[in-house]
C-alpha cells in the first residue's frame, strides 16, 4: 500500500514526486515551504491514495489509515511538546482539505480539533484567557457539526441569541459558567436535535473530520466542477492537519498577505497587509487594525513579528520559483508563520512592469519575461477598459468583436451620427448591420454596436481595422427605425440616451460608465524589443488608411499585408465616381468613370508607400461584389441618378441587374478583374506610377505586391496577372523607370487549396485569407455565423469561434498543405495569412509551426502579434516545451 501521510515542518518535509496530485495544493505547498526551511506550523497531509484506499474500504475510516493517524499525531505531540487530550498544553489541529485545484464543493478547514469540555479549561489556563478558550471551542463545535452531522449553522446563532437573552451577556459570555451553559445547550441541541453526540476523545474527532472531508469530494456540486475542470472522481483528495496557529489571540497576533515585490514598481521590497487579529478592536489600543507591510517605519514598528525575516522568506521563495510570489502568513504570540504561497496574482501592466524589472535583476532572462505575459491581455494597455462596479445595467450580450469599452449616445444611422458629433456629442452607432456607406459614420463614432453579425461581418472587420470598440450580434436587442428605439428586454432607450459597450465581453450596458484609459509605459516598449529579437516569423497590418497605417507603424508594424483597397472607394465623392464606373451601361463608360477613380487611388498609394517607406506594401485588387457600391436609400437612388444624368429607373434596373441570391460566393474577387479587366488596369496602374512617385520622395525604392484575391483556378491568376504585368511595361516605358514589383494572390479557397502547388508557378507569393477560407470549408456564412455559433460554444461543439482562432484540425491542416505544395514549387515564395486569425494568439502558435513568413493583423493587433510570434519562436525552440519551464505555482 502506498504510503498514506506525509509529514512537514520546517527544514523537513516527505515530498513526493507528484506533489500536487499526492498531497493537492496545500498540502503540496506547505510541504514545499517546509522543505525550503520556512516557518510553517507542523503537520502532516493525509494523501489522495488514502482517499482511494478508504474508498473501497466502504463507509467507514480504514483501520490503517487510523492507525498511520495515531502515528502521525505522536509524531506531532513530539514535534510540538504538546498532548493530544493534554492536561497541560493540549494539541489542537487545524485540519483543511486539499485537492488538485481550487473547487467549490469540498469542505472548508475544521479549526481546534482537539478542543472538549475538559481542554478547553486547559487552554483557558495555558493562555489566562477563558474567552479566547471557549470562543475558540464554540467555533470548533459549530464548524464540526455542519460538517460531520450536516448540522444548520443558522440554528446555533438562534441557540446563541436564545442564551444571551436568557443569561443577559452582552456581544458574548463574559464569565466561564456563561460559556459553559452556553456550550451545554449547544451539545443539548446536537444530542435532543440531531440526534448525534460531539466526540469528546480528540481522535475521533479527527477520524470523522477526516472521513467527512472524504466524503465531500463526492458532494455533487464538487462532482460537477470535477467534471468541468476534467479531474476524475479518482484523483480523489488529500486533507491537510497541523499545529493551531493562535492568530487572533492577543495583540501580538494577526493575519497578513506579503508580496516579494511591490507591484507598481517592480520592485524586489516586501509589501502587503496584515490585519492585527485581536478579537476585540478596542485591546489593540487604539491602533487601526491594518497595517502597510511596505510601510517601513510606522508599519514595520507596528507589526509584532520579525519583519526583516517575513522579508528574507518571500525573498527565499521568490529566489526558489523565479517570480513574484505572495504568501498568506499568521502570527501568533508575535511568532510568525507561513501558512500558503502563490504567484502574486497582478494586473497586465504590474505583469509586464516585473517581467522587465526581473529581467534588469538578472533573475530571469529575455525569453523567460516573452513567456510570462499573456498577448491578450495587452489588449487591456492598448484599450480603454471599463471600471466595473456592481450597479451596471446589462441591457444584453453579443460577440466580442473589437475590443475596449466606449461610451456615447444612441445614434441609428451613420448621418446622425455625423451629426451629432458636430455638435460635440460622442456616439455609438447602433445598427441591425453595417454596411460600406456606414464607414463614415463608424470612423466619427466611439463605438459600434450591431444586432446582427459575427465576429468577421462587416462591422467587426472594419472597426478593428480602426481600432473602435465593436460589439455585434446583440440578438436580445432590436431596433424599431420607425421610433428611434432599442429595445432590451423590459428597457425602450431613445436616440440621444448614453450607452456603454465593451467590445472584450460583447457586454452592452445602460448608461455611461467611467473608463480606465491606457498608458503605454517604457516597460511595455522594452518588452516589445523583447519580442521583436526573439520571433521569427514578421508582423504586417491590415490597413488601408493613412491613420491606420500610422497607427500599425507606431505599434510596431513591419508593413502592410492586405491593403482592402474597396475600403478606399467608401468614403465622399469617391463612392460617386464608384457608382459612376458601376452604373455605367459599357466598357467605355466605365473607362471614363475609373480616369476619375485613377489620381484619387493614386493619390492614396502614395500616402501608404510614404508611411511604410522600406517596408513591403501588399494591396489587393478590388474584391467585394460591386452592388454594396450601389445606393440603397431612396434619397442616394435619386441623387445618384442626378449626377448621373439618367433617370431613376435606369438606376434601380441596375441595381436590379447586379442583385445576388448569395453575393458572398458571387461575382467578387478576381471574377469581377476577369469580367472587367479595365479595373484591373487602373487600379495597376495607380499602383506602379504611386511606387514611382512614392520613390523618388522618400528614396526608398517602393516594391509593391499586389495581390489577386479570391483565386480558385491557376488560369484565373494568369489572366489577371498578364494584365498587371502589360500595365508595368506601359507606365515604366512612359515614365522611363524601372519598378520591381511583385504578383500574389490570396488563398482562400479549398480549391487553391488543392492547386496551390500549380498556382505558385505565377504567384510570387501567397497570403492565407483565413476568414473566407473558413467560410468555405466549413459552408458557413461570415455574416450569419453569429446566430449560431455562439450556441455551438455553449453545449461544447465546438471549442472556438473558427473565425477567429484557426480551426486547426480542418483549416489549418489545408493551410499546412498548401504551404508544402508551394514550397515545393516554388521554395523561396513569401507566405502570410491576412484574416482575422493572423492576429489571434493561439492561431499565430500554429503558422509558426506551419512556417509561414508573417502574419497580418489590424494595427491595434500588431503588438499582440509580435508577442505571441515570439512565445512560439521560443517555445518551436525550445522543442515545443511549454513555457515557464522553471516556475510552478509555489
Ligand atoms: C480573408 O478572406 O481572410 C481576407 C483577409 O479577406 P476579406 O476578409 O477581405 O474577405
Ligand atoms: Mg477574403
Amino acid at each position: 500500500m502506498p504510503k498514506r501521510i506525509f509529514h512537514f515542518r520546517r527544514g523537513e518535509a516527505e515530498r513526493p514526486a507528484d506533489a500536487a496530485e499526492a498531497l493537492g495544493l496545500k498540502g503540496a505547498n506547505l510541504a514545499l515551504l517546509a522543505s525550503l526551511d520556512l516557518p510553517v506550523p507542523p503537520g502532516f497531509t493525509i494523501a489522495t491514495s488514502a482517499w482511494r484506499e478508504a474508498q473501497s474500504a466502504g463507509a467507514d475510516l480504514p483501520q490503517a489509515l487510523r492507525s498511520d493517524l495515531r502515528g502521525a499525531i505522536e509524531d506531532l505531540e513530539n514535534v510540538t511538546g504538546r498532548r493530544f487530550d493534554g492536561d497541560r498544553q493540549p494539541l489542537l489541529l487545524a485540519v483543511r482539505t486539499s485537492a488538485r485545484s481550487q473547487m467549490p464543493g469540498i469542505a472548508g478547514s475544521v479549526l481546534d480539533v482537539g478542543l472538549n469540555d475538559r481542554t478547553v479549561d486547559v487552554l483557558a489556563a495555558e493562555l489566562s484567557d477563558v474567552s479566547f478558550a471557549y470562543r475558540s471551542y464554540r467555533r470548533f463545535i459549530e464548524s464540526f457539526a455542519a460538517l460531520v452531522f450536516g448540522a444548520d449553522p443558522s440554528e446555533f446563532e438562534e441557540i446563541f441569541d436564545a442564551e444571551r437573552e436568557r443569561a443577559g451577556w452582552g456581544e458574548e459570555p463574559s464569565s466561564t459558567e456563561d460559556w459553559r451553559a452556553l456550550i451545554a445547550r449547544y451539545q443539548a441541541y446536537l444530542d435532543g436535535e440531531i440526534g448525534l453526540v460531539l466526540p469528546q476523545t480528540p481522535l475521533e474527532q479527527l477520524y470523522s473530520v477526516v472521513e467527512a472531508s472524504f466524503a465531500s469530494w463526492r458532494s455533487p456540486l464538487a462532482a460537477s466542477h470535477r467534471l468541468l475542470q476534467g479531474i476524475p472522481e479518482n484523483a480523489g483528495l488529500a486533507v491537510t492537519a497541523h499545529a493551531m496557529i493562535f492568530n487572533e489571540r492577543n495583540v501580538k497576533s494577526g493575519t497578513g498577505r506579503a508580496l516579494s515585490r511591490h507591484l507598481q514598481s517592480g520592485e524586489s521590497r516586501l509589501s502587503g497587509e496584515f490585519w492585527l487579529g485581536s478579537h476585540r478592536n478596542q485591546e489593540i489600543g487604539g491602533r487601526p487594525p491594518l497595517i502597510d507591510l511596505a510601510d517601513r517605519t510606522s508599519g514595520a514598528a507596528a507589526f509584532p513579528a520579525d519583519i526583516d525575516a517575513l522579508t528574507q522568506h518571500v525573498r527565499r521563495l521568490e529566489a526558489h520559483v523565479g517570480d513574484a510570489v505572495e504568501v498568506e502568513f499568521m502570527v501568533g504570540d508575535g511568532q510568525l508563520f507561513l501558512m500558503q504561497s502563490r504567484l502574486a496574482r497582478r494586473t497586465s501592466a504590474e505583469a509586464i512592469r516585473i517581467a522587465v524589472e526581473m529581467v534588469k535583476e538578472g533573475l530571469i532572462d529575455e525569453a523567460e519575461a516573452i513567456l510570462r505575459i499573456d498577448p491578450a491581455s495587452l489588449d487591456e494597455l492598448l484599450h480603454p477598459t471599463i471600471e466595473r462596479s456592481s450597479d451596471l445595467v446589462v441591457l444584453g450580450r453579443g460577440m466580442p468583436a473589437s475590443p475596449g469599452a466606449a461610451t456615447g449616445e444612441i445614434a441609428f444611422t451613420a448621418e446622425r451620427a455625423q451629426e451629432m458629433v458636430n455638435e460635440g456629442r460622442p456616439v455609438i452607432l447602433v445598427r441591425t448591420e453595417t454596411y460600406p456607406e456606414d464607414i463614415h459614420g463608424m470612423h466619427v463614432s466611439e463605438g459600434v454596436l450591431t444586432i446582427r453579425g459575427g465576429t468577421t461581418s462587416h462591422a467587426a472587420v472594419v472597426a478593428r481595422g480602426i481600432g473602435k470598440p465593436c460589439v455585434t450580434g446583440a440578438s436580445s436587442l432590436r431596433i424599431h427605425a420607425d421610433t428611434r428605439t432599442l429595445h432590451a428586454p423590459g428597457r425602450v432607450l431613445r436616440e440621444g440616451d448614453r450607452i456603454t459597450i465593451d467590445g472584450a465581453s460583447g457586454e452592452v450596458i445602460e448608461g455611461a460608465v467611467a473608463l480606465l484609459r491606457p498608458s503605454l509605459t517604457g516597460d511595455f516598449a522594452t518588452l516589445m524589443e523583447f519580442a521583436d529579437r526573439a520571433r521569427r516569423m514578421r508582423v504586417r497590418t491590415n490597413a488601408e488608411t493613412p491613420i491606420e497605417a500610422r497607427s500599425a507603424r507606431a505599434f510596431g508594424a513591419e508593413g502592410i499585408g492586405l491593403c482592402r483597397t474597396e475600403h478606399m472607394f467608401f468614403e465622399g465623392d469617391r463612392i460617386r465616381a464608384m457608382r459612376e464606373m458601376i452604373l455605367a451601361s459599357d466598357e467605355a463608360g466605365r473607362r471614363e468613370a475609373l480616369a476619375k477613380l485613377l489620381p484619387i487611388q493614386r493619390s492614396d498609394f502614395i500616402e501608404l508607400f510614404e508611411i511604410m517607406a522600406g517596408l513591403p506594401v501588399t494591396i489587393r485588387l478590388l474584391d467585394p461584389p460591386l452592388h454594396e457600391f450601389l445606393p440603397k436609400s431612396s434619397a442616394e437612388i435619386d441623387e445618384t441618378a442626378a449626377t448621373l444624368h439618367v433617370d431613376e429607373a435606369v438606376v434601380r434596373q441596375r441595381i436590379a441587374a447586379l442583385d445576388e441570391f448569395n453575393p458572398m460566393l458571387g461575382h467578387r474577387g478576381c471574377r469581377l478583374a476577369i469580367s472587367y479587366p479595365e479595373i484591373v488596369e487602373v487600379q495597376a496602374r495607380a499602383i506602379f506610377e504611386a511606387a514611382i512617385d512614392a520613390g523618388e520622395k522618400t528614396g526608398d525604392a517602393v516594391v509593391p505586391e499586389i495581390m489577386v484575391p479570391l483565386v480558385s483556378l491557376r488560369r484565373e491568376l494568369d489572366f489577371v496577372k498578364e494584365r498587371i504585368d502589360r500595365i508595368a511595361a506601359q507606365v515604366m516605358a512612359e515614365r522611363g523607370r524601372t519598378v520591381t514589383y511583385q504578383v500574389g494572390t490570396m488563398i482562400e479557397l479549398p480549391r487553391a487549396i488543392v492547386r496551390a502547388d500549380t498556382i505558385a508557378e505565377v504567384a510570387d507569393f501567397f497570403s492565407f485569407g483565413t476568414n473566407d477560407l473558413t467560410q468555405t470549408v466549413y459552408g458557413i456564412s461570415r455574416d450569419d455565423a453569429g446566430n449560431f455559433l455562439s450556441t455551438y460554444m455553449r453545449e461544447g461543439i465546438i471549442e472556438r469561434d473558427p473565425f477567429q482562432t484557426i480551426d486547426v484540425e480542418g483549416v489549418g491542416e489545408l493551410v499546412a498543405m498548401a504551404v508544402e505544395k508551394a514550397r515545393r514549387t516554388r521554395p523561396e515564395i513569401t507566405l502570410g495569412v491576412c484574416g482575422e486569425q493572423g492576429g489571434d494568439p493561439a492561431s499565430i502558435a500554429f503558422f509558426e509551426q506551419t512556417g509561414l513568413d508573417y502574419v497580418s493583423c489590424s494595427p491595434f493587433r500588431v503588438p499582440i502579434a509580435r508577442l505571441a510570434a515570439a512565445q512560439s519562436a521560443i517555445r518551436a525552440q525550445r522543442g515545443g516545451q511549454r513555457g515557464r519551464a522553471r516556475r510552478q505555482e509555489p
